[in-house]
């Protein structure tokens, strides 16, 4: 089973291209760590890009609804 984080999915976030795919949860996470301080600006004081949980009920998002879904 793949992990898929869509940097679209997050508030906020919807302009943003960014995507990433990897066998597990802790890999995407890291993806989604390095893309956010590359692509965000983000630092560790202002999280704005979802945690460890938010990443699963964004995946699970986007395994359950349609990709057209809005
Ligand atoms: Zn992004």
């Amino acid at each position: 089973m793949a992990y898929t984080y869509q940097c679209k999915d997050y508030p906020g976030n919807e302009a943003c291209p960014g995507s990433f795919t990897a066998a597990t949860e802790a890999e995407v996470m890291k993806h989604v760590e390095l893309h956010g301080k590359a692509a965000h600006g983000e630092d560790r004081r202002k999280p704005a890009l979802p945690s460890r949980r938010g990443i699963l009920s964004l995946t699970n998002q986007a395994r359950d609804r349609p990709v057209s879904a809005a």
